[in-house]
């Protein structure tokens, strides 16, 4: 479902992604882990297609995301094929980033009637469902502003599932808000997780979420993975000295 082979991803001189390998399986629940600055963030950027890679290539759903055949040559993708892949992909970010001017129901609606062609009644009773599912069955015609931040990014988990995404990217989504809030929207994806097979890939210092939904912890150091194990595996006995670091200081 998702495959990077031998990545890698440069600012200038430093080398974010050092020839990175690694491959989910569909419906597998994947979270990064790894201290600020491993390259977790620029994983999911790259799948998002916000950022390219300086060599290697990312497969999705069968489908090189990163290269285009033309002839019997391997190009970097066009803008045509990166728009088209990225339907595929769903995000979520820290900062909701919601549209402030839309009523919650025309911003679970507004890309599948704009990029997905639906029409406005199918986008609506699909919206109304997903809403229902985040528990916001009852705030359809409030403003984001009118929302609690946990409210505000069940929103953003019913935008990004209104697409249909074969993979959900999930950007450390509860780190802006209060540990209750933070735990409603945790619940979601407790919830989500369990009822549909769903690709997830979520980068989270929420070690509980890491432990109760992923199948899979990869820990990072300097952009590569130095421990890929279930959850309880990596928290009760990690191998590597740096990752038994890295734990201390978050738990
Ligand atoms: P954090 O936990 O702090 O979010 P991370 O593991 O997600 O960290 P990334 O955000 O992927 O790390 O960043 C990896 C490295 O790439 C960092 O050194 C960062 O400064 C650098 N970097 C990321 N984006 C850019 C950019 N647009 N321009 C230059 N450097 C960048």
């Amino acid at each position: 479902m998702i495959r990077f082979d031998r990545v890698v991803k440069r600012f200038g001189d430093n080398v974010v992604l050092d020839e990175l390998d690694f491959a989910v399986r569909p419906g597998q629940r994947v979270t990064l882990i790894g201290p600020s600055g491993s390259g977790k963030t620029t994983i999911l950027r790259l799948l998002m297609t916000l950022e390219r890679v300086n060599s290697g290539t990312i497969f999705v759903g069968g489908e090189c995301l990163t290269h285009v055949r033309r002839g019997d040559q391997l190009v970097p993708a066009d803008e045509k094929h990166l728009r088209r892949m990225r339907r595929r992909i769903g995000m979520v970010f820290q900062q909701f980033n919601l549209f402030p001017n839309m009523r919650v129901l025309r911003n679970v609606t507004e890309a599948p009637i704009h990029v997905l062609g639906r029409s406005a009644q199918d986008a609506q009773r699909q919206a109304r469902e997903l809403l229902e599912m985040v528990g916001l069955g009852d705030k359809l015609d409030a403003y984001p502003s009118e929302l609690s931040g946990g409210q505000q990014q069940r929103v953003a988990i019913a935008r990004a599932l209104a697409m249909s995404p074969d993979v959900l990217l999930l950007d450390e989504i509860t780190s802006a808000l209060d540990p209750e809030l933070a735990a409603e929207v945790l619940d979601v994806l407790r919830d989500l997780a369990r009822t549909t097979d769903i690709t997830m890939l979520c980068v989270t210092h929420a070690m509980k979420f890491a432990r109760d939904v992923s199948d899979r912890v990869l820990m990072f150091d300097r952009g590569k993975i130095i421990e890929d194990k279930p959850p309880d595996e990596l928290f009760e006995a990690p191998e590597h000295e740096r990752t038994r670091k890295f734990l201390r200081s978050i738990l």
